[in-house]
């Protein structure tokens, strides 16, 4: 397993690379996150402890299981999945740096007041809803200019970009799609110069589609199973109301 893990990243940052010659851009304008749900400590260590420094959880639970184990390795926690308000506490309490998926105001509202109690400040993208799936959770692209305004207001809570989940599909045009709706928000936002909003950063592309989200602008693409292996639970499990 440890082979393979250092196999798949060598693939990866080989992909990677390419996609940014392709694209015209530097290499170091990507920056890869692992997204580690259902991965072992161990594994993710190996990671670690192989030139990896960003690693994101779905869930609170999993980053509360594996976080003594991973504490002593220097890295950079995110968090990517739905975060329900009842578990702010608890990210904030695991050092995650970058919450991805602020997609709506009342989370926005209970985690600066939790942070403010703390004396604390924390990073954020907005999850947009590129594919109009319903499963997926994100702001609709009509609405995250609004959403990022209403954010930008709370002191708290530092607005660093926009991050989608692409349309799962063959058809590589209607994924793209989903990554240009993302980069022409960015552009929108930044034209309305919003104070306390930064818009650098756009979190988009996984396994499948990253080197299209490089082509698009991507600047952190999330990859799993490219990485670590298949998962047994569908994403769904990671991406669906009420579970
Ligand atoms: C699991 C996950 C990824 C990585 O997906 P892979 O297809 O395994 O690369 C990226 N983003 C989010 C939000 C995820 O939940």
């Amino acid at each position: 397993m440890k082979e393979d893990i250092l196999h798949n990243l060598g693939i990866i940052n080989d992909r990677i690379k390419k996609a940014c010659e392709q694209a015209g851009r530097n290499r170091d304008e990507v920056r890869l996150l692992l997204a580690t749900k259902t991965v072992s400590a161990e594994h993710i260590k190996t990671a670690l402890e192989n030139g990896q420094t960003l690693i994101a959880e779905n869930k609170v639970q999993e980053l509360k299981e594996k976080y003594d184990e991973l504490k002593g390795i220097p890295h950079e926690n995110h968090f990517i999945g739905h975060l329900q308000t009842n578990k702010i506490k608890d990210i904030l309490k695991y050092d995650v740096v970058c919450v991805h998926s602020l997609d709506r105001l009342d989370l926005a509202e209970k985690l600066h007041q939790r942070l403010l109690s703390e004396g604390k400040t924390i990073e954020v993208l907005i999850q947009v809803n590129t594919s109009e799936e319903e499963s997926k959770f994100g702001v609709h692209p009509d609405e995250a200019a609004e959403l990022a305004r209403k954010v930008s207001e709370f002191s708290t809570l530092k607005i660093k970009g926009l991050m989608t989940i692409g349309l799962f599909s063959a058809e590589t045009e209607k994924v793209r799609s989903c990554f240009k709706i993302l980069k022409d928000l960015q552009q929108e936002i930044i034209s309305q110069n919003i104070p306390n909003v930064e818009m650098k950063e756009l979190s988009m592309g996984m396994s499948s589609d990253l080197e299209i989200a490089i082509e698009e602008g991507a600047t952190i693409v999330r990859v799993g199973t490219a990485v670590f292996g298949a998962r047994i639970y569908p994403d769904s499990f990671y991406w669906d109301e009420g579970k």
